[in-house]
């Protein structure tokens, strides 16, 4: 007598499941996702057998949850807008972040999180400040989260220090499986070379990845090449050695031969289209990137710069802005597109494999997008299917139903499980109200 199989964990029953793969780089099923012990454990038209929860996502669709790659967890939405990139950063990014307080720093994670789980993201990777209110809420929240603690030298801000990274480090290497830490130099004009000397032996020496910024603006990389003679990639190339992930944010003024470096060197990096835009940087160079082997993922930057946290928007913009720049509507098909927002994206941010698919092995982590609002239809299915596309070029992240980590639901038709939204806007009001007046920007 053959023993039974075990039940499922959680059945995601009935989807439209929209699958990154293959040669068109997006596969559209219909079909079931099982769960066990977190994760993925049978896709597609699965046989019957009972389940500990099912998720109802008939007339919907089902795809890998979105994995934000570039996201500073801050506060400030709206406020300071419209000013050139280096007065921003130094007249007013930069001085109100060193007012940020622990306090601050946990009401921004808990609002940050809440929006992610509400528009679909299932894994980040954040680089900011106080990085163990992120990483605590992260544990609370239920999501995934690569922390990686911004680290400035010049102007030396309090707690965002190499010792500091460190010590965050080694008291988070192994405390939580879903919350890990990196090592986050803030960008080579504000560090010394020595911290990304030190980052890179560390994080070899310890399998940990590093996040900075690179290339973001042209004024930075004037800056950069006037100082130092080199180029960004090629000046951040002679600091760092081999052997750990890097990431780095923007890559907007990469020319050709920095980005054959950045391939040469398996460096990824994380393309915030929004952020580019608003701040007036220019478009990074995504195809060229992708054609040279790149792997490039997919971010929001901050509230401050976005001014949402929608991946579904980043989506979209990431391949209107190569259209229009090319002057080719070829370029960034829906495909390519979804595989930057999931497998391109966890592979980024040193979960490739783990996170951002929806095949049996992988993580369970995943979303179930509604097709009930006007602007989803008509819904094609078959030959014909048009759902992919519409996650490309309909979808807002208020599409999104719910939302599981690790076979964990942390929302369900709507309603966050893991954080409390009546109590996160209270408290939001209040912190940011105290941040601006002790950074002397509001008067108390
Ligand atoms: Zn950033």
């Amino acid at each position: 007598m053959s023993t039974p199989e075990p039940p499922f964990d959680l059945l995601v029953r009935g989807g439209l499941l929209v699958v990154p793969g293959g040669p068109a780089g997006v596969t559209v099923v219909e079909g079931d996702v099982a769960v066990r012990d977190g994760r993925i454990v049978g896709v597609g038209d699965l046989p019957h057998r009972s389940a500990g929860r099912v998720l109802d996502a008939t007339d919907s669709v089902v795809m890998p949850g979105l994995v934000n790659s570039h996201m500073h967890e801050c506060l400030e939405r709206g406020i300071f807008e419209d000013l050139p990139f280096t007065r921003w950063l130094q007249e007013f990014a930069l001085p109100k972040d060193r007012a940020y307080e622990p306090r601050h720093q946990r009401a921004a994670a808990l609002l940050n999180q809440l929006e992610m789980i509400r528009g679909g993201t299932t894994t980040f990777i954040d680089i900011f400040r106080h990085p163990d209110q992120a990483a605590e809420v992260a544990v609370s929240s239920g999501l995934r989260a690569v922390i990686s603690p911004q680290v400035i030298d010049r102007p030396p801000g309090p707690g965002e220090t190499l010792e500091a990274n460190l010590d965050f480090v080694q008291r988070w290497q192994d405390r939580c499986p879903r919350v890990r830490p990196w090592f986050g130099p803030h960008a080579l004009y504000s560090c010394d070379e020595e911290t990304f000397a030190v980052m890179s032996e560390e994080a070899a020496r310890r399998g940990l990845g590093m996040h900075t910024h690179l290339a973001e603006s042209g004024a930075e990389t004037a800056e950069i090449v006037e100082r130092t003679g080199l180029r960004p990639a090629a000046y951040l190339d002679r600091l760092i050695g081999p052997g750990h992930p890097v990431l780095v944010a923007h890559g907007v003024h990469l020319d050709a031969a920095d980005i054959d470096l950045v391939a040469a060197r398996r460096w990824a990096v994380a393309h915030c289209p929004t952020s580019n835009m608003k701040l007036g940087n220019g478009t990074a160079p995504v195809p060229e990137m992708i054609a040279a082997g790149v792997t490039v993922g997919l971010g929001t930057d901050s509230v401050m710069t976005n001014n949402d946290l929608d991946m579904f928007e980043e989506m979209r913009l990431a391949a209107l802005v190569q259209k229009l720049r090319l002057g080719d509507a070829e370029v960034m098909p829906v495909g390519q597109v979804i595989g930057l927002a999931t497998t391109a994206s966890a592979a980024a941010v040193g979960l490739g494999g783990i996170t951002g698919s929806l095949r049996e092995g992988a993580a369970a982590d995943l979303i179930v997008v509604g097709l009930d609002q006007p602007h989803m239809w008509p819904v094609q299915r078959g030959e014909l299917s048009n759902v992919a596309e519409h996650m490309v070029y309909s979808a807002h992240a208020s599409d999104v139903r719910s939302t599981v980590v690790a076979g964990r639901i942390l929302m369900e038709d709507r309603v966050v499980a893991t954080i409390d939204a009546a109590e996160v806007r209270d408290l939001v009001a209040r912190e940011t109200a105290d941040l601006l007046i002790k950074a002397g920007i509001l008067r108390g």
